[in-house]
């Protein structure tokens, strides 16, 4: 198969799996144990626990990651000396993890909406998110260097995203708009994971999120809507109509327990679906992929709403697509060279004929089934093994343990 495309990531959140399962709660009680991790992180810690999550995403297939960037600055919010520095961070982990890298440096303004939908001040680790405003945002970006069509080098370049409604008042997003219109780069929003976040959109601008993004001219061809659970009819119609790209995060969502957002009648309205492992509760796109059509059935009492082929092209070319590399997923002269294999001999695959071998990988086959990876043109993965990375689970084990020391 063509590479996969990890379309959403937050690549510290990884250090949260398995430590947020015990007890009870909300997306609002998990975001707190994030919120710890995020102040723990400098760009040590965070080059050595991104470089072992990018392996992580190799050893699953994934050839390029779409990493929605917004831990930008020092404690307190104070810059580093280099304002870049933990957005370059990514970028080396990157590099040497052997994968594509669309930084999706996030702009990230206020500290979110009250229910009444007033808005509320940066406060705590979240200052570390914060730029003054969009114009000092773009500057910034700007000065990652990117080349006129948004790329900082052979395997990486920059993309655009707006966290939510919730972190950019809408008078803000123009700003962000604007340059990655200047650029050709995609622009990427959070977009009604929670039902109360859509309430308090509601109470700020008598309006959904998928309308404020859409007035700001976020939503488009290079758009894409990250999550999109909670839509009304006139918000799919919007992002369909606008040929959006849609990032669906199914492990996360049901993680989170945000709920299930309507696949079907987006890509029928004319969006294009991709996939994204986001909070990294598991990193798996073929389990994420064949969960769109689970949540399908679970919601319809009917099978059989996606193909396989669809959930692939979903998992690989509209995913690359998404985030700015979208000749990546053809088997053409030319194209770039990120190919995965899946093995059809292990206990989970066993049994595949040729006739069906897609429907057994994307129905049946996990991350642990993934044989190579060749990331333009390089072997990144051979016999299941990193090729750059030695000990993958060793380097995720210490990485881990230091942010969480
Ligand atoms: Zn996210």
């Amino acid at each position: 198969m063509p590479g996969l495309a990890n379309a959403h990531s937050h690549a510290f959140h990884r250090a949260l799996r398995g430590i947020t399962q015990a007890s009870r709660g909300t997306f609002w009680t998990w975001r707190e144990r994030m919120y710890q991790v995020a102040e723990r992180l400098d760009p040590d810690s965070y080059l050595s626990l991104a470089t072992a999550v990018y392996a992580e995403m190799a050893l699953a297939g994934i050839s390029s990651v779409g990493e929605f960037h917004y831990l930008h600055h020092g404690p307190g919010g104070v810059p580093y000396a280099n304002s870049n520095e933990m957005g370059q961070v990514l970028i080396e982990a990157a590099r040497r993890a052997g994968i594509r890298i669309t930084l999706l440096d996030t702009c990230y303004l206020v500290g979110g909406l009250s229910a009444d939908g007033r808005q509320q001040p940066l406060e705590g680790p979240q200052l570390r998110f914060g730029d003054a405003d969009a114009q000092a945002w773009a500057s910034r970006v700007e000065a990652l260097g990117a080349d006129a069509s948004g790329q900082l080098g052979p395997g990486a370049r920059v993309g655009a995203a707006i966290h939510s409604v919730r972190a950019v008042p809408a008078d803000q997003m123009h700003g962000v708009v604007a340059w990655a219109q200047r650029y050709g780069a995609p622009v990427h929003a959070h977009v009604s994971e929670q039902v109360a976040e859509n309430r308090a959109c509601l109470a700020a601008y008598r309006a959904t999120p998928t309308e404020v993004l859409s007035d700001a001219g976020a939503l488009g061809p290079r758009g894409t809507a990250v999550h999109a659970t909670h839509l009304t009819g006139s918000d799919i119609e919007l992002l369909g109509g606008g040929r959006c790209h849609v990032c669906f995060c199914p492990t996360t969502e049901a993680d989170l327990a945000d709920g299930i957002g309507p696949a079907r009648d987006l890509a029928d309205g004319g969006a294009m679906l991709t996939l994204g492992s986001d909070s990294h509760a598991v990193i798996d796109l073929l389990e994420d992929a064949r969960r769109v059509e689970l949540g399908e059935r679970l919601a319809s009492h009917e099978r059989g709403h996606f193909t396989a082929g669809e959930l692939a092209t979903a998992a690989t070319e509209s995913g690359h697509a998404s985030i700015g590399w979208p000749d990546v997923g053809e088997f053409a002269v030319g194209a770039l060279a990120d190919f995965v294999t899946v093995a059809l001999d292990t206990p989970r695959t066993a049994g595949a004929t040729q006739a069906t071998a897609l429907e057994s990988v994307i129905f049946s086959a996990t991350a642990a089934d993934v044989r190579s990876l060749v990331v333009g043109g390089r072997d990144v993965v051979a016999a299941g093994r990193h090729v750059l990375v030695a000990d993958v689970p060793g380097e995720l084990s210490a990485a881990i343990a230091a942010v969480l020391r």
